[in-house]
């Protein structure tokens, strides 16, 4: 199996960079950032309060989950666009913090890998939990005002809000007890600050 591990707070740029590095290195890529959001998306749809841990655990075990090419479904509905409204972001952080909805993704990212012989797979505690034998593990960064300035390039809305909701997120990301965001054992910090896509990238496959 082949891993190269993403990991890294929000907007530093894991799924451009994960979604080019797996086109050239022809490996299969994986957003399980993507997986985290179709569960909160399922939750709001069946108006599960996503802090009722046993409930929200239970739907992460029942629903089928299918992060695609073509997009990101929640038992054959098309959840795409949205997974990534203002309200399932603001959800994500509290659904991403139950070990039971956590237990539940990693075994899927596993049975993703084995399935694919490996990939490029991009989320928070990949490197750190899920894929620690990764070949390569990175983690992506930026500065807080970068990363909002990149969000709102490509979303729009107000550069300040969206730093502030970044920074919320990536606290409690980082302070969750069960695999929160850090820098795993033998990872590579990779700045994106002030670098073009294709800095990164030669940055990166100078590593491999
Ligand atoms: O990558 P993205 O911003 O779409 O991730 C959404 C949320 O999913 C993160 O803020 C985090 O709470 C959760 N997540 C996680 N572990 C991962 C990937 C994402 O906890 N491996």
């Amino acid at each position: 199996m082949r891993v190269i591990a993403i990991d890294g707070p929000a907007g530093a740029g894991k799924s451009t960079i994960a979604r080019a590095l797996a086109a050239r290195l022809k490996l299969h890529y994986l957003d399980t950032g993507a997986m985290y959001r179709a569960v909160t998306c399922a939750a709001v749809q069946r108006q599960i309060p996503v802090d009722d841990r046993d409930l929200i655990a239970e739907l992460a075990r029942e629903v089928i989950v299918e992060v695609q090419d073509d997009g990101v479904f929640v038992d054959g509905e098309d959840v795409t666009a949205a997974i990534r409204t203002p309200e399932i972001t603001a959800a994500v952080s509290a659904v991403a913090a139950n070990s039971g909805v956590r237990a539940e993704m990693r075994a899927q990212q596993k049975a993703w890998a084995v399935e694919r012989g490996g990939g490029v797979i991009e989320g928070r505690d990949i490197g750190s939990v899920v894929f620690p034998d990764a070949e390569l593990k990175l983690y992506l960064t930026a500065s807080p005002r970068t990363r909002a300035q990149r969000r709102v390039a490509e979303a729009g809305g107000d550069v300040d809000e969206i730093e502030r909701a970044i920074a919320a997120r990536d606290h409690y990301d980082s302070n969750r007890a069960d695999s929160p965001l850090t820098t795993a054992d033998g990872s590579v910090v990779v700045d994106t600050t002030g670098l073009s896509i294709d800095e990164v990238l030669a940055k990166i496959e100078a590593l491999i």
